[in-house]
């Protein structure tokens, strides 16, 4: 039995359970609740790793790049396409939006308003001050990943500046870091299991009934995502790193699966490394510089969403936008997405942002919370697939991809 499971690629055991996870949740309706707990345990699981394996891997990551012009170059890239991708995905939100008009005609008295999230009211300043790693132990205590990054990538450049002097403390680095891999290797197990149970929770609690009144919305989410995987990741693939983009997809199967039922980059964040890794044979250092990095900043996905839910409850509650205000969205929808943390719901919260400098009602978040969830986890799966799409491009760059590795990746 236990032979025959392992037989099965891990990769086809996590669809089959997706499957058969929303097929359960759907026969067994709201009861599916309580095997919840088995998707939180796995959730659980993989939050444990998520600073550990972050802050060793990163610092051996940046030591191992050996010297700090090629840090530069990679980092620069890497930011560079962040940026472009996350502006071309809020246009293509306010386009969707537009076209589409998904709010308008809307009897809002159908909708059944999710709860209402505390609005953010994060400052500028504090988000700026948030980054700086004040506390480390502080940082790491409450899995803050950006400060994280910042500590971990400075620790990386002392390590260079130090030398020889530096070297056992880059060796300690980089023998933890694989240990770590190991570690990720077990969880991962737990995979199939975590991904059923949260599958059958979402199907079973919010049916198909929640999706009705706000279908057009999901619809169009779903779209743009789509779009934004299938399109510009593939033209990013096929044109800019020059690989196989079928043998791309198939080597990030894992992170989207996970993705999609965790509705959180920083919880797919240990398999995405993996999967850049050990599939698409990208350089471990680039991989977990550019991957620790994305799962927090580079949020297409969202940023999407951004544009089409401003547009969505402008329509609904009648407020005119500007060719102004469309900028303000693009700009704001960008820095709301690099914002939000690699979290359930974030990208929700984040919206009050760019809201309230075009004035649209606060309210709409409310409208929108209850199919929040479903609509998140599409977008967690663009935001991951373009954490593995721009670490492949930048690596294929700089020359930090094993092609051979990548091609001959068949046993996810
Ligand atoms: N949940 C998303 C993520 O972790 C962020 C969002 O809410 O859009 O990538």
């Amino acid at each position: 039995m236990t032979r025959f499971w392992f037989a099965i690629p891990l990769w086809q055991r996590v669809i089959a359970a997706l499957g058969l996870g929303i097929i359960a949740g759907l026969l067994w309706g709201p009861g599916a609740e309580s095997i919840k707990i088995i998707g939180d345990i796995f959730i659980a699981f993989i939050r444990m790793l998520v600073v550990p394996l972050i802050f060793f891997s990163l610092v051996a990551g940046v030591a191992a790049i050996g010297d700090i012009k090629k840090l530069g170059a990679v980092g620069g890239r890497a930011m560079l396409l962040f940026l472009v991708t996350g502006q071309i995905a809020v246009w293509l939100g306010l386009l969707l939006g537009t076209l589409f008009a998904p709010g308008s005609g809307l009897d809002t008295a159908v909708i059944e308003a999710g709860t209402v999230p505390v609005p953010n009211e994060t400052t500028w300043r504090e988000m700026l001050l948030g980054i700086v790693p004040q506390s480390p132990v502080q940082v790491m205590a409450d899995v803050n990943v950006l400060p994280l990054i910042v500590f971990a990538t400075l620790i990386g450049i002392g390590i260079l500046m130090a030398g020889k002097d530096g070297e056992p403390v880059a060796k300690i680095f980089d023998s933890g870091s694989i240990v770590m891999q190991k570690v990720t290797a077990i969880v991962m197990e737990l995979t199939p299991f975590g991904v059923f149970a949260l599958m059958a929770w979402v199907a079973g609690t919010q049916g198909t009934d929640a999706l009705i009144a706000l279908a057009k919305l999901v619809g169009l989410n779903y779209f743009g995502c789509l779009l934004i995987i299938f399109v510009m990741y593939s033209a990013m693939i096929k044109f800019i790193a020059k690989l196989p983009v079928v043998d791309f997809f198939r080597g990030i199967v894992d992170a989207m699966a996970v993705a999609y039922s965790t509705a959180s980059s920083n919880a797919t964040l240990p398999v995405t490394m993996r999967c850049t890794q050990r599939n698409l044979g990208v350089a471990p250092s680039v991989s977990s510089f550019i991957v620790s990095l994305g799962a927090t900043v580079n949020m297409n996905g969202t940023a999407m969403y951004m544009g089409l839910a401003t547009l969505f409850g402008a329509q609904v509650f009648g407020v005119d936008l500007s060719w102004a205000d469309y900028f303000m969205i693009s700009i704001l929808g960008t820095a709301g997405a690099i914002g939000a943390a690699g979290i359930p719901g974030s990208g929700l919260i984040m919206m009050a942002l760019v809201f309230g400098a075009v004035g649209v009602p606060l309210e709409t978040i409310a409208l929108v919370a209850g199919v929040d969830r479903i609509m998140d986890m599409m977008r967690t799966v663009t935001n991951v697939s373009g954490d593995a799409a721009i670490t492949t491009t930048v690596a294929s760059m700089t020359g930090d991809i094993d092609r051979e590795e990548m091609i001959s990746a068949d046993d996810v």
